[in-house]
């Protein structure tokens, strides 16, 4: 039997509280009577109250917010919601919303839902961790704020990312919620206007570098492993150099992925494979031509050979199918301005422009990663349109306003010959009577159901053979009428669907190469299923 305070308590307690669809019997059973209005409710009626709520809302960031507290509420009808509209809703509770909020982060503070680590918690980072009230952590989403998005340094503010990201693995792949930790590692920002904000709520200092950084993130990664030793980490939005030097530090000896480099790289060599079903070039005769020889371009053309070398082609073959355009040009061998990340695709070659690349080395695909507006422009189109049937262009810089073309611009300059996906969304474009669907190239097709896979396999590690799995399982959900449309990826109304195939794939990838601890379950598939988290109440 419940007592009087503990049937009150239920109603400020976000996961179990189902507010005016406590049923009559449940009322009298946790002592709710007198508490509620009359009305008991149906789930579906609560959801289309919240719904009608947004269409009320006149900015994002304010039905930002109205989520925000509904997720502090009631948990259970904040993922319904989710689930149900993620079409509508995912661009609210990330990108591009999410920008906003990580701006306003401090101003719209409320309540916590997440770890801080600053540098005065050096040498206590485990004993602090056991402030976290739940035993069975399996993902942490870590910032450490410095690169959020195309936003640059947002210091502590930049918590938004890991909140939203795990909100996306519990909606989008089943995740339950009590196993998402999100962290921010509040090493400091760079941030001027930050620092001198008196609202903003992060380590008001300059950020720790160096060895006292890495210190700090090895501390950190120590203790999760200690606390929470199958979680997985996903690091995301650090700085490009910082976030190569973690991932060449953990990724063979922790569970540990970092999505702004293999994510992008799953998500558009998914959108490559889908993309020979329409051009019928083969996959292993592809030249692809990157703009931008950033994170993100790398994490891709890194990934785009370990699939090469699947179809039969050396390392070396491999890398030269692979072309880097970057703010100074072609990269090219001569140069001496080039990142380690580079110089694999640092082809002997003579300097050039990106305009006379196109003509002289004739890609297949136009890659654009460059977090710059316009750089796709009426004559690069062309150009591609020139030596190709079909062009294949990514603008994927995001948010939409930083796409290096736009859907409208690519079909119109191409004659309706391109086809085109991006990193945010653009809404269908009609041209000249047909309608294309421009896909888009969204990390959360694929980075909730590789953790969903790795942690039901209980795998050690992520190699690049999970994240092959990934992409060409996406790749098998585009459908016929997708690839009819133009689209490289799937509807996202059915990302749950994708997420399950992919985390079995996954989690039967990680059993054959036997970096899975766990026991394979005699039926994957339904342990998968049935291990899902499901908001219904
Ligand atoms: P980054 O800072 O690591 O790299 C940017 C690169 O662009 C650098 O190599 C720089 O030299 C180059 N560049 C800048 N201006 C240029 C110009 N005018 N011409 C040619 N090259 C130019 O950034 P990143 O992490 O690689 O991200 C780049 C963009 O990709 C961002 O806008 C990000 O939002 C987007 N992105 C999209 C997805 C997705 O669609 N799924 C995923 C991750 C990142």
């Amino acid at each position: 039997m419940y007592s009087r305070s503990q049937g009150f308590e239920i109603l400020s307690d976000a996961r179990h509280n189902k507010s005016v669809a406590f049923s009559r019997q449940e009322r009298e059973l946790f002592n709710l009577r007198g508490l509620l209005p009359y009305s008991s409710v149906t789930q579906d009626v609560q959801v289309k109250r919240i719904m009608d709520g947004l269409k009320r809302k006149s900015s994002d960031i304010e039905k930002y917010l109205l989520l925000s507290l509904l997720h502090d509420r009631n948990e259970r009808l904040f993922y319904r919601v989710v689930t149900e509209y993620v079409e509508e809703v995912m661009p609210i509770i990330y990108t591009p919303t999410v920008g906003q909020a990580c701006k306003e982060f401090s101003n719209n503070f409320k309540r916590t839902r997440g770890f801080y680590i600053t540098p005065e918690d050096k040498g206590e980072i485990r004993k602090i961790l056991d402030n976290w009230p739940e035993d069975y952590v399996k993902v942490i989403v870590v910032t450490d704020g410095e690169r959020i998005l195309g936003l640059g340094d947002l210091g502590a503010n930049g918590m938004g990312i890991p909140i939203g990201k795990l909100e996306l693995y519990c909606a989008c792949a089943g995740i339950h919620p009590y196993e998402c930790l999100p962290v921010m590692l509040d090493v400091g920002t760079n941030n001027q206007e930050l620092l001198d904000d008196i609202l903003y709520l992060g380590y008001p200092f300059n950020r720790i570098k160096g060895e006292e950084y890495f210190e700090l993130v090895d501390e950190f990664v120590m203790a999760i492993q200690d606390k929470y030793p199958k979680a997985l980490i996903q690091f995301e939005d650090f700085l490009t150099p910082n976030a190569y030097a973690l991932l060449n530090k953990y990724k063979d000896k922790v569970l540990c992925f970092n999505d702004d480099i293999q994510g992008t790289a799953a998500v558009a060599l998914s959108g490559v494979y889908a993309s020979t079903r329409i051009t019928n070039v083969a996959f292993k005769d592809l030249k692809v031509m990157f703009l931008g020889a950033g994170s993100a371009a790398t994490g891709i053309a890194d990934l785009m050979v370990a699939a090469y070398m699947k179809e039969g082609l050396t390392k070396k073959q491999a890398e030269s199918q692979l072309w880097f355009v970057d703010v100074n040009g072609l990269v090219v061998e001569s140069r001496d301005d080039l990142m380690e990340h580079n110089l694999p695709y640092a082809h002997l070659h003579p300097q050039m422009s990106f305009e006379e690349a196109i003509d002289d080395i004739q890609p297949h695909i136009l890659i654009g990663a460059t977090g710059v507006a316009g750089t796709f422009t009426q004559t690069v189109i062309e150009k591609m349109t020139k030596y190709n049937e079909r062009p294949v262009i990514f603008a994927l810089s995001n948010p939409t306003s930083k796409a290096e073309c736009t859907a409208e611009q690519a079909y119109e300059w191409s004659n309706g010959k391109a086809i085109f996906a991006s990193g945010s969304p653009f809404a269908p474009v009609n041209y000249k009577g047909t309608e294309y669907r421009p896909g888009q190239g969204n990390n959360a097709y694929v980075f909730p159901g590789i953790g969903l896979g790795a942690i039901i396999s209980n795998a050690k590690n992520i190699p690049d053979e999970l994240f092959l799995e990934a992409a060409k399982t996406l790749s098998e959900q585009v459908t016929e009428d997708d690839i009819n449309a133009g689209a490289l990826y799937p509807k996202l109304s059915e990302i749950r669907n994708h997420s399950l195939e992919i985390a079995i794939r996954v989690a039967d990838a990680a059993f054959e190469l036997k970096i899975a601890k766990g026991h394979k379950p005699h039926n994957l598939r339904k342990f998968v299923k049935d291990y899902m988290f499901d908001p219904k109440y």
